[in-house]
């Protein structure tokens, strides 16, 4: 593999002490992935059995509803069902069943989990089960949780995707998996240059359709493509599928490496890869450094909060020339990050969970030149003169591969140049 970045750091944040906060969080609850999701898989539906806040946490984040039939709803807990006056189990299969008989394009329900419904011990698996016996094999029923209790916002995605592992059937073919739910467009850029490669089958997790569904067994290996999905990892290799660890695809580096993990899984031949992955390398490498102007030499600090504060720390450290003071994330999953943690070299705090308070005090210690964090901690800091980036964006904006490296880094910039313009305009 030709690099055009630096050589590996001789010393990674791999063995780099942790700093383990339990405090105070600031994030989404794991609600949020629905709004990805519902238009990822297109017969799915998701049932929030959840409180008037879930609704309207779930409206405000997808905004303005414009198809006729949206894919996802609120099935309201009242008082009654949360002081347990009412049989909210009853009261679902009422609900369920009005849901399917109103709408036969729907091929999968997910009962999503919610604070009220975990206050209250709403038992979801045993209704999805009755309910999957009750309306095979038009309809498969699954739950997963997206409450906010000790959670972030991404891990909703990851509990959707782990819930749909155990139902797909057993084979022994020898295929790869992507994981991760990825923009349509940039999901088929993948599967080009997999193509390409001459790598094959390739199957997606999502699918877009129940129709698509295929086995996972033995023979199976998968490749993620989202660094918080530690759960669905954990529950593909209990069927036995193997994992093939990897940066992730962020940047022309995380790309080249990612695919190269891939490819020597699938005994590519070195001249061929070179040939499939020159010129997008060339494309990305010349957008990233247009775009990275803005960012050479500037600090970084990461909040804890979409689980892609790591890769994406190697990435503006290693292709943007930027240096990283802090990089804090939800959980540090090993398994999934040693490839990033490896490149990422040593030198900024690696902490794990959050106090916010404290973290906070660090941050305007350090006043980094950009700081990564949720919208609850965005407009505070702006106020007190620092420039931000909302991580949500990151997960709702198409940044994977080669063909969206130059926005990725756009995105950092962008705040930069923002708060450059203010500054002037002040001046003036
Ligand atoms: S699941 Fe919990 S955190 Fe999320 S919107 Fe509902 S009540 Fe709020």
């Amino acid at each position: 593999m030709t690099g055009h970045f630096p050589p590996p750091p001789a010393r990674g944040c791999s063995d780099t002490p942790v700093l383990k906060e339990r405090g105070q969080h600031e994030v989404f609850c794991g609600l949020t992935g629905i709004i990805w999701l519902h238009r990822k898989m297109q017969d799915a539906f998701f049932l929030v059995v959840g409180s008037r806040t879930c609704a309207h946490l779930l409206q405000s984040a997808a905004g303005v509803m414009i198809f006729a039939e949206p894919r996802f709803a609120t099935a309201i807990l009242e008082e009654t069902d949360l002081a347990g006056m009412a049989d909210a189990q009853e009261e679902l299969d009422r609900v369920v069943t009005q849901l399917l008989e109103r709408r036969p394009d729907i091929r999968q329900l997910f009962l999503v989990g919610s604070c009220p419904s975990e206050v209250i011990k709403l038992d979801l698996g045993r209704a999805a089960e009755r309910m999957s016996a009750q309306f095979a094999p038009r309809v498969r029923v699954l739950n997963y949780s997206g409450s906010g209790i000790e959670t972030t916002f991404t891990q909703g995605e990851d509990a959707c995707l782990a819930a749909m592992v155990p139902v797909l059937p057993d084979t022994d073919s020898r295929e790869l998996l992507l994981v991760g739910a990825l923009p349509d467009v940039v999901e088929q850029q993948a599967l080009d240059l997999l193509e390409a490669m001459g790598i094959g089958p390739v199957r997606v997790l999502p699918a877009q359709s129940v129709e698509d569904d295929y086995g996972i067994g033995p023979n199976t290996v998968f490749a993620l493509t989202q660094p918080f999905l530690s759960d669905t990892h954990a529950a593909l290799t209990r069927r036995g599928a193997r994992h093939i660890a990897a940066p992730f695809p962020f940047g022309e580096e995380g790309t080249t490496a990612w695919l190269s993990a891939v490819a020597a899984e699938f005994d590519v031949p070195q001249d061929l890869f070179e040939s499939v992955t020159a010129a997008p390398r060339a494309r990305a490498r010349k957008a990233v450094s247009q775009a990275s102007e803005g960012l050479r030499d500037r600090s970084v600090f990461f909040f804890p909060d979409s689980q892609l504060e790591i890769p994406l720390a190697r990435f503006l450290t290693r292709e943007c020339g930027m240096a990283a003071v802090e990089v804090g994330v939800p959980f540090l999953h090993r398994a999934i990050m040693s490839p990033d943690l490896d490149l990422l070299a040593e030198g900024p705090t690696l902490a794990e969970g959050q106090d916010v308070d404290k973290q906070l005090a660090r941050c305007r210690a350090a006043r980094p030149d950009l700081t990564v964090c949720g919208l609850g901690l965005a407009n505070p800091l702006e106020a007190e003169g620092m420039a931000t980036k909302w991580a949500i964006e990151l997960v709702f904006t198409p940044v994977h591969f080669y063909e969206q490296a130059g926005d990725l880094a756009g995105l950092f910039s962008r705040p930069l140049r923002r708060r450059g313009l203010l500054k002037l305009e002040a001046a003036e």
